[in-house]
């Protein structure tokens, strides 16, 4: 069932609200602005009807709150108020309500408007999570890692932490169409990307397909040689599937992957590191191909051959 947080200072309000609503809806309701604030934080609502008039913190700073907060950032609010004025309405739409409701209000508009509103709500996670999934393989696409690249390489810069940026590319994978076909050339892919991705388990971890039969990884807190290891082993594990190649090329399907580890300075580029681990993954393809190449930062390459 959708969470519905409702937050309003008069119970008689909040309860009439709560039945209006209970039959289609798991309710939690709060008195005041900063229990709501507390309980919206808790995340996973879908829907909060917010009450402008209240002691201490006002609806509209409430919901000022509310836009800034990481978790409720996207929840939409519908303000309930009795004031009449249209100051009112305009500032709580300008401050991000997705629509004002007036007391007295009628049962059947309460229920229509936020059956409206959760569905566009749910509508919206929909699309913003299909935007950043890719169709072929299901892991997280192109868009998904442009969007959270930098703000790792950041995190890594301000907890001077090491960063590791990794670019994977299956070898030979113009044979391997040009030998089964295009169809099961897309299954090669999703089957490598389901075998890696498997294998990155840490919540800081993140693996993308980049395009094509590219793929990206970025590690988190791994020093030069751990985060070579794990790659290695996930090399590893790929050619370990034993997915047939073409014998003149190769036995199996396997993967090039190029690396560099480094604790970013503040003058450091995330760009540079790229081109770097993709100077890795050129090297790694010419000394052979199913293998890793790395670079620390001092550019001492670390290769298992
Ligand atoms: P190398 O070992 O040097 O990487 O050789 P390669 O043949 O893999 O390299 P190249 O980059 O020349 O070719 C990549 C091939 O991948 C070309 C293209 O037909 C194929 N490819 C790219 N995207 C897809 C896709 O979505 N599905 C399929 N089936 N093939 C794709
Ligand atoms: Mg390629
Ligand atoms: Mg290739």
């Amino acid at each position: 069932m959708e969470k519905v947080l409702i937050i309003d200072d008069s119970p008689t309000q909040a309860d009439l609200l709560r039945t209006i609503l209970e039959k289609d809806y798991a309710i939690t309701v709060a008195h005041t602005s900063e229990e709501g604030l507390r309980r919206a934080e808790d995340g996973d609502l879908s829907l909060i009807l917010l009450d402008v008039v209240m002691p201490g913190m006002d609806g509209f700073a409430l919901l000022k709150k509310l836009r800034e907060e990481a978790v409720t950032r996207y929840t939409p609010v519908i303000l309930i108020t009795s004031l009449s004025d249209l100051e009112s309405e305009e500032r709580g739409l300008a401050l991000g309500a997705v629509d004002y409701i007036r007391k007295p209000f009628r049962d059947a508009i309460i229920r229509a408007r936020v059956n409206t509103h959760i569905k566009l709500y749910r509508y919206r996670i929909q699309v913003e999570r299909l935007a950043m999934v890719d169709q072929l393989t299901g892991v997280a696409n192109r868009r998904r890692y442009d969007m959270c690249c930098r703000t790792k390489w950041q995190d890594a810069a301000r907890l001077k932490v090491p960063i590791s940026l990794c670019m994977f590319d299956i070898d030979h994978f113009k044979v391997y169409n040009d030998t089964f076909g295009h169809p099961a050339g897309d299954r090669v892919i999703s089957e490598v990307a389901q075998t890696v991705n498997k294998l990155f388990r840490r919540n800081t971890d993140f693996f993308a397909r980049y395009g094509g039969e590219e793929f990206v990884a970025i590690l988190l807190g791994n020093d030069s040689r751990s985060a070579y290891k794990h790659i290695r082993n996930i090399r590893r594990a790929v050619e370990g599937r034993k997915i047939p190649h073409n014998p003149e090329v190769s036995p199996w399907v396997t993967v090039s992957i190029g690396g560099v580890t480094v604790i970013p300075k503040s003058d450091d580029s995330y760009d540079t590191y790229l081109q770097i681990a993709d100077t890795m993954l050129y090297d790694a393809k010419r000394f052979g191909r199913n293998q890793v190449v790395w670079s620390n930062e001092h550019m001492e390459q670390l290769r298992e051959h």
